[in-house]
């Protein structure tokens, strides 16, 4: 056990779609009171259409995140978009050059997206984005990586609920919500939300 093969992360992937579309009204919902209603029929539009492009399954993981990197970014629009496709557009290459896939080296790959996604949108932690699920996520995963990628994947799923949750109290400073200034206090980030969903897939499909 331990190495993560191609297969598990097209599930992964697949898993990620089903949750947010589970999860579809409750993002827009959350998008509604801080943003322009649209995130979950975005990412559930996204995610749909970059399943219909998985059969038949990519062979490795650069083909993997490149069509779903690119179809993302061309079918989302949005913020979410853009940044959701980099984040996987910057992972295929990061793992291409990878030994063996284990802890670390999935662990490196999410940190190769996890930056891109901060070169192009700009937010630190505490700006009330993905990016304060996300950026936890990431240390917790460094932190547990000398196990599984099993372990590693539920740490860094706790983290970013941990984030996700951390979103309420803080004022935007990016993004849509950011207009709301003062008002955006007080609401869950869309955005955090679906980054913990793609962490919890993760988690929930090398958990086996
Ligand atoms: P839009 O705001 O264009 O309608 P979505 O509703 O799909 O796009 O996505 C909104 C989410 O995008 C926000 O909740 C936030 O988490 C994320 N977001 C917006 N701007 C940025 C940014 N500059 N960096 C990181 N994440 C961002
Ligand atoms: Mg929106
Ligand atoms: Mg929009």
């Amino acid at each position: 056990s331990g190495a993560v093969s191609t297969d598990d992360l097209v599930a992964w992937i697949r898993a990620f779609r089903d949750a947010v579309a589970a999860h579809k009204d409750e993002l827009t919902r959350l998008d509604s009171e801080i943003g322009d209603a649209d995130h979950g029929s975005n990412m559930a539009r996204g995610l749909d259409a970059v399943v219909a492009r998985l059969d038949p399954a990519p062979a490795t993981p650069a083909e993997l995140f490149k069509t779903v990197g690119m179809t993302l970014v061309s079918t989302v629009g949005g913020a979410s978009g853009p940044l959701y496709g980099t984040l996987f557009l910057r992972m295929g290459p990061a793992l291409a050059s990878a030994e063996q896939m284990d802890a670390t080296a999935l662990g490196a790959a999410l940190r190769a997206g996890v930056e891109g996604v901060v070169a192009r949108g700009k937010a630190e932690v505490g700006d009330k984005t993905m990016i304060d699920a996300l950026t936890p996520a990431l240390d917790a995963w460094d932190a547990a990586a000398s196990g599984s990628a099993a372990d590693a994947a539920r740490a860094a799923a706790e983290a970013a609920a941990r984030g996700r949750d951390a979103t309420v109290p803080l004022v935007a400073r990016k993004g849509r919500a950011s207009y709301l200034g003062e008002r955006s206090a007080g609401h869950l980030d869309p955005g955090a939300a679906s980054a913990t969903l793609l962490l919890e897939a993760l988690r929930d499909t090398l958990a086996g």
